[in-house]
């Protein structure tokens, strides 16, 4: 144990001595020179990184900067319907064709395709074989339907809200319900408290599907969305070939403002004890609240460095 903690302080040392011959603390940090990013004229950001291993695979990413804590009142739980529309019908994959397609080239749906929604993103991956170009542009013919060509009709809105409604259902039990006090008591009546990702099943069983669409149209837009690809291939083919796909994606006009919800600040301690009859386990939990800060510049990593050895 000793010798692994002098092996470490040694190492950070030898970090600190070099960063210090290099940098100031009022440095912006370097941007990694093997990544490639860029920003698409209608606003979409994306970052591109070659890596051979494992050989003749990548990954392709959609991040959406959206998430259930914009749901308005009638959308509670349509951020996480939204992301399951995504996988029924799309423009270029109409029919289910989508899932049929990625199974045909050995994705699986769970490892190799995934998707979830959270407070504040929704984010989509595949992993796409490499060794044939067509695999390539088909997977960011892919991402492209999800960031814009989810068709959303009726008929397929309907037959999704009982999956939805199972999957609550799976999710019901001890922990869940003492989950649901004790954030209520962590968020402090901010929004988060009152968008939970699963949302209602009211909502979820009964909305209108315009309410659905509403959020799609007013959330998934190129400006809050980035595509991130990592694996087996040339980056600046990759580049071009995700510029020509992306820019066809109309820059939005007036666009509805992405507000950020507020965690407010309190002064006393908060505490939620809380039991359940079915609960297997005892646990305690403790929660710093700090203000949400970028990490930009050499100081800033100095201090995460600093926290996370305090923590
Ligand atoms: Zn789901």
């Amino acid at each position: 144990m000793r010798k692994l903690g002098l092996l470490l302080l040694t190492t950070l040392i030898s970090m600190t001595a070099v960063m210090a011959q290099s940098l100031e603390l009022t440095d912006k940090l370097p941007q990694d020179p093997n990544v490639i990013v860029g920003t698409l004229d209608n606003g979409m950001k994306y970052y591109i990184r070659e890596n051979a291993t494992p050989e003749k695979r990548a990954e392709f990413t959609l991040v959406v900067h959206a998430g259930s804590v914009l749901e308005d009142e009638d959308q509670q739980g349509l951020a996480h319907f939204n992301e399951h529309m995504a996988f029924n019908v799309t423009k270029n994959f109409p029919k289910h064709e989508l899932i049929e397609y990625l199974e045909s080239l050995g994705m699986k749906f769970g490892p190799e395709v995934n998707a979830y929604t959270s407070f504040d993103e929704t984010v989509y991956g595949i992993k796409v074989p490499t060794d044939n170009e067509e695999y390539v542009d088909k997977g960011l013919l892919v991402l492209y339907d999800w960031a814009s060509q989810v068709t959303l009709e009726t008929e397929e809105i309907d037959a999704e809200r009982g999956i939805i409604h199972e999957e609550w259902r799976m999710g019901q039990g001890a922990m869940d319900r003492m989950q649901r006090e004790f954030l209520e008591v962590l968020f402090h009546n901010s929004q988060y408290a009152k968008r939970l990702p699963i949302g209602t099943m009211e909502v979820v069983d009964n909305c209108d599907p315009e309410a659905l669409r509403r959020f799609y149209r007013d959330w998934y837009r190129p400006d809050l969305m980035a595509v991130v690809v990592v694996g087996d291939f040339d980056a600046a083919e990759m580049e071009q070939k995700i510029i020509n796909q992306f820019s066809q994606i109309p820059k939005r006009e007036n666009p509805r403002e992405r507000f950020f919800a507020d965690i407010h600040d309190h002064d006393e301690t908060l505490v939620c004890v809380t039991t359940d009859p079915e609960s297997p386990i005892s646990m305690v939990e403790i929660f710093y609240k700090h203000p949400l800060k970028a990490t930009e510049t050499v100081a800033d990593y100095r201090e995460d460095i600093i926290s996370m050895l305090m923590s």
